[in-house]
């Protein structure tokens, strides 16, 4: 898992919704059952600004996320049981079909059997003895780390009885939970990305300039298994690894390519709905990072969208920002 840094983006067409289940609880709260406004939270907006923070992988098994589209948005509290937080974006991650659909569902299990705390307890959510790590704001980069095991990169728990027992509850808990060690395929990718890293590095060292661009992708937080990739190789690699606004640029770069891939397509095709869409969300990602970018390369982010003429296009998203 990976520490996902939160990006200020208001989004007020969904203020308005999470205001009003509230009044609608408070109205009658005998009879009170949520009606819930589906999809959303799958508008350009949302998915965007989410996109900004998380890149392109699963906030939970660090996984690529499909072809189609741009992952699921989770509920890190189910809407099942949080109904209060289902229009609240800091209750939202992108995960993968399987993290979200397959392994959490409705749950969000609790230590030593106490109850999910209910709307009365809304403010000490903060205390609630949940078991799975909340990549906002758990250290999960320091709860876990990425090893070698014989052919294999597993990520293993790093704290020790020497930590506290909530970070040795949560993190052994979310591990088993999501399968990082035992699902196949998962392994498998995460071991790929690995080894394809480690022998980038080996061609910059024998002078193959070529493969720094290789590195930079691979070990980007902003790329399926980047975490991984540099806790493998931060111990003798320290100083080849991109630097925090290095790896902001090529996020930046990258969703300007894609957004070009999609303009052409959708001059091609006069009903590319998705790649529409598509363009939508690279366009609220790349105004949230222009917004506030973490790297604080605002500047750098400027020069790129007005070297590919799409300062414009992506004004029109940051103006609604706030
Ligand atoms: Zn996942």
């Amino acid at each position: 898992m990976r520490r996902i840094r939160r990006l200020r983006a208001t989004i007020h067409s969904l203020e308005q919704f999470e205001n009003a289940i509230i009044q609608e609880y408070l109205a009658v709260p005998t009879e009170f059952k949520p009606v819930y406004r589906s999809n959303r939270w799958r508008t350009s907006e949302i998915l965007g600004s989410l996109l900004a923070s998380h890149g392109r992988s699963c906030a939970y098994c660090q996984g690529t996320l499909t072809q189609s589209d741009r992952g699921d948005v989770e509920h890190f509290r189910p809407k099942s049981h949080y109904w209060w937080l289902t229009y609240n974006i800091r209750n939202y991650l992108i995960s993968c079909a399987r993290c979200n659909r397959v392994r959490k569902g409705d749950r969000f299990p609790l230590a030593d059997g106490v109850p999910n705390y209910d709307f009365s307890r809304r403010s000490e959510l903060k205390e609630e003895p949940r078991l799975l790590a909340d990549p906002y704001t758990d250290e999960v980069e320091r709860l876990y780390g990425a090893v070698v095991d014989d052919t294999l990169i597993l990520v293993l728990p790093l704290v020790t009885t020497s930590d506290d027992d909530n970070s040795m509850r949560i993190s052994e808990y979310t591990k088993d939970f999501f399968d990082f060690n035992t699902n196949g395929l998962l392994v498998k990718e995460r071991t790929d990305t690995v080894f394809k890293a480690l022998g980038a590095m080996k061609r910059l060292r024998q002078g193959d300039l070529t493969a720094e661009t290789d590195i930079t992708r691979l070990a980007n937080r902003y790329s399926p298994h980047g975490i991984a990739v540099r806790q493998i190789l931060m111990p003798k690699y320290d100083a080849q690894l991109p630097s925090e606004a290095a790896q902001v640029d090529w996020f930046v770069d990258d969703t300007i390519v894609e957004m070009k891939m999609l303009d052409r397509i959708i001059a091609v095709n006069t009903n590319a709905k998705d790649a529409r869409f598509l363009k939508e969300i690279n366009g609220w990602a790349l105004a949230t990072l222009w917004h506030n970018s973490p790297a604080d390369n605002l500047e750098a982010i400027e020069r790129k969208l007005n070297n590919e003429n799409y300062s414009d296009y992506v004004e029109q998203f940051q103006r609604l920002l706030s």
